[in-house]
């Protein structure tokens, strides 16, 4: 049945009306447009080789199929990655509800108070656990939260110890490998020294800068690190300490022992392992470090009115806008992951955390004595959840693997022979004498059997906890279920999602997330495994990846792909190390410049600079294409040392430049590699690739083109394509083989965000060859459509050389500002009160919009869209003629929340309906503002990142 395709659901317009906006637009045919818009040296001759697209349910029994593959086993291997219960209430409403998983980061707070709240309530639980005055809005993973917090130390030295040239971190030996390996790739191109070793002996010199621990450490040892900080203080060292955030439920806070960064992973707050990922990383400092904390800071301010309200802090330290001066990459990172933990502490509250904890403890403890009584000896002295042993005289770790895999259990196995065990919130009674089980047989001994589970506490007092966390209303709140689906409905209802209208940010393509393609993130063949499984209990993740390697490879142009980076900024920084690594190879290591347009996203210097290399800025012309004689010039001048390029195409001008092979010539000449930042897939798909047009590199943004949804920040998936001499040097894990020999790791995980990866599976292979074409027909299409009816009075900054824009357009909006005093920012505010998100302001041009509306958007919605735009563009005018006030008018007090509407004062000199209801079929489904617009300033100069703090109450009452 034709209705059964999945493209006909996946694409908005329907097929009569595609005829109709070509008509509209002034082309013949699709193809006329496409050829009108992509230039012809660089089309695709062939279709893509692809199987034709499945339907849904044709789809579902194969996802399932594959799912069946992968044996979900009890699991004690911890490392950093532990089983835990997501509640249902959580699992339901957040992780499958689509007003959590497709909003955006929170650029525009005004319509993101739920999900600032649900990240400032994260934030809040952070900096309480860990003991510290501020924390971010989560990270990527553990292992490059570290090296976030080794580049932020390194970067804060002081003056003197700058210029003596300090660059040695010392890193305990007892950090997870997946640690150490993503800070040896991180420091690496910083000219950061690595010292490893037992923090006992670490004697400080004027070299050193910082050190790095783990708390509790790799063999699950709760160690007194109260003398390494005075030691390290005394030198001006900082330290970072890597922490179980469960664990801090108990022991004493590194925040109350003197560490100056804290850092780790809210994976076991109710995210499953999902096989490596997504989880959300935390991060969290003093005070004074606030201006240097990378990734987001949610902060606390007033709107316009005094009302309290959330919004992103200092977005002054992004790289958007400090570019190579930049400190961190960091922008996609983990959001929903974060917001799912932090429903999880609000769940629970304190009491719930501890009592999880406590548990833990015990079983561990109670395991620590049976085992003991087996003849084992158990190694560590104090400890939270994790036991190491020694073997039994006549026991073998080879009896232990093959008894405990026959139970369907998986321990973990140290090189010297020793067994470690680490517990989790799952762990039961049945679990606990199944592992006494093992241990008795493997040292042929009788098996005790055990009846209930006593409170134990084995830790020493002196590492206890004695302050409380947790305290505020927000976390005694909310015990009861109902109480909780309440309490989330209401934070959903103050966010705009893609189940609301359309969300056309230019560059992030929110396109459909289908339920189908999100469905199997829901079963536990996926979110139950644990990453450093043996591979094959996850045959069904290997042969999923092995298929969308192959169609990734295929839709790039590309030889092999890395599933590693979690990010399309960890993507860019892979994708440069590979390059830099390929230089190394061939005898070329002085290769250190990448040349940048002017144009590029602010990732992309911050990615170079994290790769240690040095940017060259390239001009663009007046019609936004790069400037070819400037970067001819530029290349020639760095030819002996010129490591890259980094263009994105179609342009972030949204236009397919026509002299983009030979641009890449131009780079291959002198010596350089080109690298592509995909996130513009969405306009090539299937009519032309980045391996076709000379690309040596390309990460791609699975959570942009392929259908992973937004998250409100994250889930990230960034993988690379790379061609064949550079296929070598594609990410390596220290854990799991990834069967290279190339970098050392990127991610913490081996296949980095490995849990969403079925939905770009599945998208692909429910589009097929030719819906993926026509998706991306389509969107060029819609983008084209929206420019052909804004192009009058707003006006298209850039098309192409046949009047054309890509799968995007920036619309102008600088006359306005000159002629009514309007900017795209009240313009993007005024959006909100028609129950629109705005499009992505101020990039790449300021003084600008840019719109993507995706191939997902249909012609209803896109036609609701132009007729809002253009009813705005009527109130400008109405300020332009003098007709309305210069500062008392619908854009400038845009957006209008609710309390203002139904106030009992409204001293406006327009009326209440044109405020709330613009237009007519805004009434019929009026998104209600629940604030007006924030004050950023004043945020920003008076930071708070927790709720319900005094600082709070003085605030709000300035
Ligand atoms: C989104 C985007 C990135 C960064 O991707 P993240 O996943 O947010 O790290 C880089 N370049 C461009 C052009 C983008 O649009």
């Amino acid at each position: 049945m034709a209705t059964d395709k999945f493209v006909a659901r996946h694409i908005g317009p329907r097929d009569h009306e595609i005829d109709e906006m070509l008509k509209t637009i002034g082309a013949e045919s699709m193809d006329v447009l496409i050829d009108q818009t992509i230039p012809s040296n660089i089309r695709l001759k062939k279709d893509l080789r692809l199987a034709k697209g499945l339907t849904e349910r044709q789809y579902f029994r194969k996802i399932l199929d594959i799912a069946s593959k992968n044996k979900v086993y009890n699991t004690y291997i911890g490392m950093g990655y532990y089983d835990t219960i997501t509640p249902a209430v959580i699992h339901r409403n957040v992780l499958e509800n689509p007003v959590w998983y497709t909003s955006y980061t929170p650029y525009q707070a005004e319509i993101s108070q739920g999900r600032l709240e649900a990240l400032l309530n994260f934030q809040t639980v952070v900096i309480d656990l860990t003991g510290m005055e501020i924390a971010n809005a989560s990270l990527l993973d553990e292992a490059t939260a570290a090296a976030e917090a080794m580049i932020m130390m390194f970067n804060s030295r002081s003056r003197a110890m700058a210029k003596a040239g300090a660059n040695i971190l010392f890193v305990d030996e007892k950090v997870w490998p997946q640690t150490r390996a993503v800070l040896e790739t991180r420091a690496m191109p910083l000219g950061i020294e690595l010292q490893f070793g037992n923090w006992n002996h670490y004697t400080p010199t004027d070299q050193h800068f910082g050190v790095i621990v783990q708390y509790p450490n790799s063999d699950g040892n709760i160690e007194d690190y109260k003398t390494l900080v005075e030691k390290a203080h005394l030198n001006e060292c900082k330290i970072a300490v890597g922490a179980d955030l469960l664990s801090l439920a108990l022991l004493s806070p590194p925040g109350e022992w003197g560490a100056d960064i804290v850092f780790g992973s809210s994976q076991r707050f109710g995210v499953p392992m999902g096989y490596g990922g997504p989880h959300a990383a935390f991060f969290a400092a003093r005070e004074s470090a606030k201006r240097h904390l990378p990734g987001r800071i949610i902060g606390i301010t007033k709107d316009k009115n005094g009302n309290r309200a959330l919004r992103m802090a200092l977005q002054t330290r992004e790289q958007h806008i400090k570019r190579e001066r930049a400190t961190s990459n960091i922008c996609t990172a983990q959001a929903l992951l974060a917001t799912m933990a932090s429903f999880y502490a609000v769940y629970h509250g304190a009491e719930g955390i501890k009592r999880i904890a406590a548990e833990i403890h015990s079983i561990a403890s109670l395991l620590t004595q049976e085992i003991e009584k087996l003849g084992y000896q158990q190694l560590n002295e104090n400890y939270f959840d994790t036991i190491r042993f020694a073997m039994a005289p006549h026991a073998s770790v080879d009896l232990i693997e093959k008894y405990s895999l026959e139970l369907k259990m998986n321990f973990r196995y140290f090189d010297n022979g020793d067994v470690g065990i680490s517990i989790d919130e799952t762990t039961n009674l049945e679990d606990i004498n199944w592992i006494l089980e093992v241990f008795a047989r493997a040292a042929c001994n009788e098996e005790p059997e055990i009846k209930d589970i006593p409170d134990i506490c084995t830790i020493d007092g002196a590492y206890l906890r004695s302050s409380e966390y947790m305290q505020q209303e927000i976390f005694k709140r909310y015990r009861s279920e109902t109480e909780m689906v309440r309490y989330i409905k209401k934070l959903e209802r103050k966010d705009i999602s893609l189940t609301h209208s359309m969300i056309s940010l230019g560059s992030c393509t929110m396109k459909l997330n289908a339920a189908t393609e999100m469905l199997p993130l829901s079963w536990i063949e996926f979110g139950g495994i644990h990453p450093f499984v043996p591979v094959d209990q996850a045959a069904g993740y290997h042969l999923l990846f092995a298929e969308l390697k192959r169609d990734l490879a295929e839709i790039t142009g590309f030889a092999d792909i890395s599933l590693q980076p979690n990010s399309g900024a960890a993507g860019e920084y892979a994708g440069l190390m590979v390059i830099r690594a390929y230089h190394q190879s061939i005898g070329e290591q002085q290769r250190n410049v990448v040349i940048i347009p002017s144009s590029a996203h602010g990732t992309n210097p911050a990615s170079a600079v994290m790769a240690g290399m040095q940017v060259v800025v390239v001009k663009c012309d007046e019609r936004g294409n790069i400037d070819v004689k400037d970067l001819k010039e530029k290349a020639e001048k760095h030819k002996e040392t010129l490591a890259c390029l980094m263009i994105t195409y179609p342009s972030t001008h949204g236009v397919f430049e026509a002299s983009v092979v030979e641009i890449c010539e131009i780079i291959h000449t002198n010596g350089g590699q080109v690298y592509m930042d995909g996130a513009n897939m969405n306009a090539q798909v299937g009519l032309t690739n980045p391996g076709l047009i000379g690309a040596d590199v390309c990460h791609l943004n699975l959570h942009k083109t392929f259908a992973i949804p937004h998250g409100g920040g994250g889930p990230g998936v960034g993988p690379i394509g790379v061609a064949k001499h550079l296929v070598d040097f594609l990410p390596t894990h220290p854990v799991v083989q990834t069967g290279r020999k190339g970098i050392s790791a990127v991610a913490a995980a081996p296949w980095g965000s490995a849990s969403v990866m079925p939905i770009t599976y599945g998208y692909i292979k429910m589009l097929g060859s030719d819906g993926l074409t026509k998706s991306t027909e389509v969107a060029i299409l819609n983008a084209n459509y929206l420019a052909h009816h804004l192009k009058e009075g707003y006006g298209i900054l850039y098309t192409g050389e046949k009047g054309r824009v890509a799968h995007e357009l920036i619309l102008e909006c600088r006359h306005l500002k000159a002629s009514a005093g309007i900017s795209e920012l009240d313009i993007a505010k005024r959006l909100m009160d028609y129950g629109f998100h705005a499009p992505t302001l101020s990039f790449p041009v300021h003084g600008t919009l840019m719109i993507e509306p995706t191939e997902s958007e249909s012609l209803q919605e896109l036609d609701r869209f132009i007729e809002a735009l253009k009813e705005i563009y009527k109130e400008i005018k109405e300020i332009e003629s003098g007709d309305v006030d210069r500062e008392d008018n619908v854009l400038k007090n845009a957006p209008h929340p609710d309390y203002s509407v139904v106030s009992d004062t409204w001293s406006h000199s327009y009326g209440r309906e044109k405020a709330a209801f613009p237009l007519e079929w805004v009434r019929d489904n009026k998104f209600w503002l629940s604030v007006a617009r924030v004050d950023d300033a004043f945020g920003d100069r008076n930071l708070i990142c927790a709720c319900g703090t005094p600082e709070e109450y003085e605030l709000l009452n300035k």
